[in-house]
């Protein structure tokens, strides 16, 4: 029997995204997903694939061929990384500085991996002497570390030093950029990293569910030589390659809408021109980095390790967090969050990312926080 359908239309709210993300989608990238899908092996798709690997590997900064969008969130790319690199018995080093370090432990894990860490306090980036430590004491064969740590708004600095530590050990290193690429400086091959990954919903303001990834020819050496294979079948590099790579075979459906948006929003990238974007980054988050300022109210970071795209902006003292938080929701229609673990209560975390970094949204945001604290 038809049923008639209770179920409203989507009408979704007005929302300023200055969270943690997903950031504002710009109306290109929606209009991209209402494009007619092909099928998954059409020529016209796999061009699209082709014009997003090229993209892909401006944004990175890397001439690495496995360059390319996993099927999934920052997590499932995260996930690529690990379960690939690492093999069963492998030792692997991991921050204990954020909630997302220790993500990657709990994936290292899964995959097999002894984890062991190296520490820095919430709110600071790793120490390269404290990780020149860790290699000696540990000899881990695989390194990760979080560019952009979102939990705390902490951007890691001397990444190069960090990559050399880790070669001069024979060992792998994997970087985190979800909360940072396409929004703050990262240079894949000049700064030495072997596995670099990130989302799509953050600083290119596209949907989430299109990862991008990318593998040096080091890394993909490591994952072909493996003796055990990798114990996750979807996000196996060599199966998801029969599909990325040249032959261009089935492995799983390509996702068409999220790929369309990718796709735009990398020519929206490639448009602006990636340093004119990282400044435009810098730009405007120090413009509410300023406005807290000027109201007394500091961030929870030193300036040499900010993170433009994060900014943790402490709780005066007093104020009830998610009174504020859900204020600016109710009343201006903006969207940030409080402190995660062990900030939480201490911070709120306003996000400048992608299509959200914008002057307007500044003005915005400083107003009604403003008013909110008054
Ligand atoms: N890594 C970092 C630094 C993140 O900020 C996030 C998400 O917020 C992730 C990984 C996981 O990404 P996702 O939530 O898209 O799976």
């Amino acid at each position: 029997m038809a049923r008639n359908s209770e179920t409203d239309e989507l009408v979704p709210p007005d929302r300023t995204l200055l969270g943690p993300g997903p950031s504002d989608a710009h109306p290109r990238v929606l209009k991209a997903m209402a494009t007619p899908f092909v099928g998954y092996l059409d020529d016209y798709y796999v061009e699209v694939m082709d014009d997003v690997q090229e993209l892909l590997r401006m944004l990175f900064c890397t001439d690495n061929e496995y360059t390319f969008a996993v099927s999934g969130t920052g997590s499932a790319a995260m996930e690529t990384a690990f379960a690939n690199l690492v093999e069963p018995g492998e030792t692997v080093l991991v921050p204990s500085n954020g909630y997302f370090g220790d993500r990657m432990g709990q994936i290292a894990e899964r995959a097999g991996g002894e984890v062991v860490t190296v520490d820095a306090p919430w709110g600071e980036p790793l120490d390269p002497d404290d990780v020149a430590a860790a290699f000696d004491r540990h000899e881990p064969t695989v390194f990760g570390f979080v560019h952009g740590e979102t939990s705390t708004g902490a951007r890691q600095t001397q990444i190069p030093e960090l990559a050399r530590i880790a070669h001069d050990h024979d060992a792998y290193v994997i970087a985190d950029t979800v909360a940072s690429l396409g929004g703050v400086e990262f240079r894949t091959d000049e700064w030495g990293v072997d596995v670099v990954y990130s989302g799509s919903q953050k600083c290119l303001s596209a949907p989430p569910g299109s990862s991008p990834i990318t593998f040096n020819d080091r890394a993909v050496q490591k994952v072909h030589d493996r003796e055990e294979p990798v114990r996750s079948w979807y996000l196996d590099l060599e199966g998801v390659w029969e599909y990325w790579g040249a032959e261009r075979n089935y492995h799983h459906t390509g996702p068409t809408a999220t790929t369309y948006a990718l796709r735009e929003a990398l020519r929206m990238v490639e448009e602006e021109g990636l340093e004119d974007r990282w400044a435009r980054h810098r730009r405007v988050a120090g413009a509410l980095k300023a406005g807290v300022e000027a109201m007394g109210v500091p961030l929870n970071v030193d300036d040499d390790h900010w993170l433009p795209t994060l900014n943790p902006v402490q709780v005066p003292d007093g104020v009830d967090d998610g009174r504020v938080i859900d204020r600016l929701m109710d009343e201006h229609g903006i969207e940030i969050v409080g402190g995660l673990g062990a900030l939480s209560g201490d911070i709120f975390r306003v996000g400048c990312m992608g299509n959200s970094a914008r002057p307007e949204n500044i003005t915005h945001f400083i107003a009604a926080f403003g008013s909110i604290l008054a």
